[in-house]
């Protein structure tokens, strides 16, 4: 057993029956001392309530530094991450990175995708990431990137869990085609399908076909929606009314939705309302959405500063009901430029974009237990019985500390060992220019 002595919880982590009484706003968290056994975190009580340790029990004192749960990165691009060097996106703009990256796949071999995504799981695993939920570009002759994930995701088990989603455009569910993507992304145990949509008349219709073929598998959707400034892009509103005209039973999970953010306040309500009744959940991803949106168009040359930040109505998503999750989205791929697999980063982007100080207890929520139940994994990103002993141990002792200052040192805890993980230097990847 190791005992963690003076751990710091973020408040709205732990059980109820831990939560203060009267939350502190500014510092919403609460001193505890934590029992780890194996994989698995068996006790936590107000710190001076933990009886005296028994032979046998290691003791770490986290002297009252904030700890966090292992994170959640629960929408990533493993397949594209680490190509930007070999496909630039030289104007910043979503058109650009869909050719950059359009040409890159004929490098997407086993031995390319191993050397770049087990990079990128070793960046997270170092910054005490221990979920991933990764997109991966498939048609039918995508089994590379599949096979290759199903690979990573045996040589990590029991450190980072990974989750497979295939991605590619609704219509595909309309063709001969549908089947086979499906098929193939499912037999190497991917743990929803997914698709990026484009607004067309026949929207309503490819959307009811993969959620019959989601169905007739008995999986989930998570699908990229609405990644553009354009109100007139409705897909989250279309992907509600599917849902709720189908009575899809499996769970619907939307990324992006930047789009909601720029039309009529009343509209976006009732769409809102539409989500909240058929139960997606929200994932923004702040930092690619900062990047990407509001860059040149043709009425608007090439540099030009942005006029939006291009994230989702998060506060009104959640005042709503709706469960909303940032995640770090593209890593160093022509859709971002630059980016580290640090869930603390994006929490830290995401309270500064989106102002999430506004509601700092639950502030955390985003890379943790929200993005944990968005992904099916109910019991991560937590600090409570039962929850995997896999923390994250920052060297603050307060929200103000902790986000003042974003290279502050982190140790992880990973069942009943605190050690310090080194994030991989980038000679490493082998691809830097000469
Ligand atoms: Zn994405």
């Amino acid at each position: 057993m190791l005992l963690v002595r003076r751990a710091r919880v973020p408040a709205s982590l732990l059980p109820l029956s831990l939560q203060p009484a009267v939350l502190d706003s500014l510092e919403p968290s609460a001193l505890c001392d934590l029992a780890l056994v194996d994989d698995r975190i068996i006790a936590v009580a107000p710190t001076g309530e933990t009886p005296p340790i028994g032979p046998g029990v290691v003791e770490f004192d986290a002297g009252g530094m904030l700890v966090f749960p292992g994170f959640i990165d629960a929408h990533t691009h493993l397949d594209k991450t680490h190509t930007w060097y070999r496909a630039p996106n030289r104007s910043g703009t979503f058109a650009e990175a869909i050719t950059a990256l359009a040409h890159d796949k004929d490098h997407w071999t086993e031995a390319d995708l191993l050397r770049r995504a087990g990079f990128a799981l070793r960046t997270a695993w170092a910054q005490g990431t221990r979920v991933i939920r990764t997109h991966l570009d498939t048609g039918p002759q995508s089994e590379v990137s599949h096979a290759t994930l199903a690979k990573l995701r045996e040589q990590w088990r029991g450190r980072i869990t990974i989750q497979t989603v295939p991605l590619c455009a609704t219509d595909a569910f309309t063709t001969p085609e549908a089947d086979q993507i499906a098929d193939l992304a499912l037999r190497y145990g991917a743990s929803a399908l997914g698709g990026f949509l484009i607004m067309s008349p026949d929207l309503p219709r490819q959307l009811d076909h993969t959620l019959a073929i989601a169905c007739e598998r008995g999986v989930g959707i998570d699908l990229h929606v609405d990644e553009n400034d354009n109100p007139q892009a409705e897909c989250l509103r279309l992907v509600a009314e599917a849902v709720l005209r189908n009575q899809f039973p499996y769970p619907v999970v939307c990324g992006h939705c930047c789009s909601l953010a720029v039309q009529d306040s009343d509209r976006a309500r009732s769409t809102i309302d539409l989500v909240r009744a058929a139960r997606i959940g929200i994932i923004s991803l702040p930092l690619c959405n900062a990047y990407l949106q509001d860059r040149r168009t043709p009425a608007s040359p090439f540099p030009r500063t942005p006029r939006w930040r291009g994230v989702t109505l998060i506060h009104d998503l959640l005042a709503a009901g709706v469960p909303v999750a940032c995640a770090g989205d593209n890593v160093r791929d022509a859709f971002y430029a630059y980016g580290n697999y640090d869930m603390f980063e994006v929490y830290l982007e995401s309270v500064r974009l989106a102002h999430l100080d506004s509601t700092l207890a639950d502030s955390v929520r985003v890379v943790t237990s929200t993005a944990a139940d968005l992904v099916g994994l109910p019991t991560n990103g937590r600090i409570a019985p039962g929850s995997p002993a896999q923390l994250v141990v920052f060297d603050a002792h307060s929200f103000s500390e902790l986000l003042s200052r974003p290279a502050t040192p982190r140790r992880c805890i990973d069942g009943e060992l605190v050690h310090t993980p080194r994030v991989p230097d980038f000679s490493e990847l082998g691809d830097r220019p000469v």
